[in-house]
């Protein structure tokens, strides 16, 4: 009965130049709220979101960089064990478009997954509000041919300020790293169903 529900940690890497909203994209998706102010990310982990994808539950564990994407400085610790990666770049920044190489290689060099060729990543192209779109500088079919010619990585245009497409983009980055987990599987099959680590609170008993 309870093995249906088994809880899932699926673990997302958020990366992209610094200013074009990762941040704030994750505010949004984990809390709802969006803040105009730039504050450099400091003291960066993660933010956890639990959400379910086709009936299963899944905690997504989203790392942010603590700012420390301006060195591209992150240590292995931050890419170990990831199942999707997210990158990031604002739609009016040529320059923050023109990097995704350079991050995605890091990433791969880094994480060093086991299938490179297969590990899912996903694009959001962010900020698509300001000023009514007249000041992008990355076309829709720039990003598209991009992602086409890196494997097939799905695409969404997003604003973290308006809360537009951020659900859906991060759903998308769920399906993914549980179809990337789900593949992993067979080596991480050593933890038993432990009842012992069930929280004890939640069992109706008393709890004095
Ligand atoms: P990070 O360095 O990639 O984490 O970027 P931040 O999330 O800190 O955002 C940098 C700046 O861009 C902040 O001032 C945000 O308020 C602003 N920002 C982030 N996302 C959006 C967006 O979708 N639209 C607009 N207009 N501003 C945004
Ligand atoms: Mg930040």
């Amino acid at each position: 009965m309870a093995s249906a529900r088994r809880r899932t940690l699926l673990k997302v890497i958020v990366l992209g130049d610094s200013g074009v909203g990762k941040t704030s994209l994750m505010n949004q998706y984990v809390h709802k709220k969006f803040s105009q102010q730039y504050k450099a990310t400091i003291g960066a982990d993660f933010m956890t979101k639990e959400i379910l994808v086709e009936d299963r539950l899944v905690t997504l564990q989203i790392w942010d960089t603590a700012g420390q994407e301006r060195f591209q400085s992150l240590g292995v610790a931050f890419y170990r064990g990831a199942d999707c990666c997210v990158l990031v770049y604002d739609v009016n920044v040529k320059r923050s478009f023109d990097t995704l190489d350079n991050w995605r290689e890091e990433f791969l060099n880094q994480a060093s997954p086991s299938d490179p060729k297969n590990f899912p990543f996903i694009l959001l192209g962010n900020k698509i509000d300001i000023d009514g779109g007249n000041s992008r500088s990355v076309s829709e079919k720039s990003a598209q041919d991009w992602c086409a010619a890196n494997g097939n990585i799905p695409y969404f245009e997003t604003s973290a300020k308006e809360d537009y497409n951020v659900d859906a983009a991060f759903l998308s980055v769920a399906k993914l790293a549980l179809d990337h987990e789900r593949n992993q599987d067979i080596y991480f099959q050593t933890l038993p169903e432990a009842s012992s680590t069930e929280p004890t609170e939640q069992r109706g008993g008393c709890a004095c």
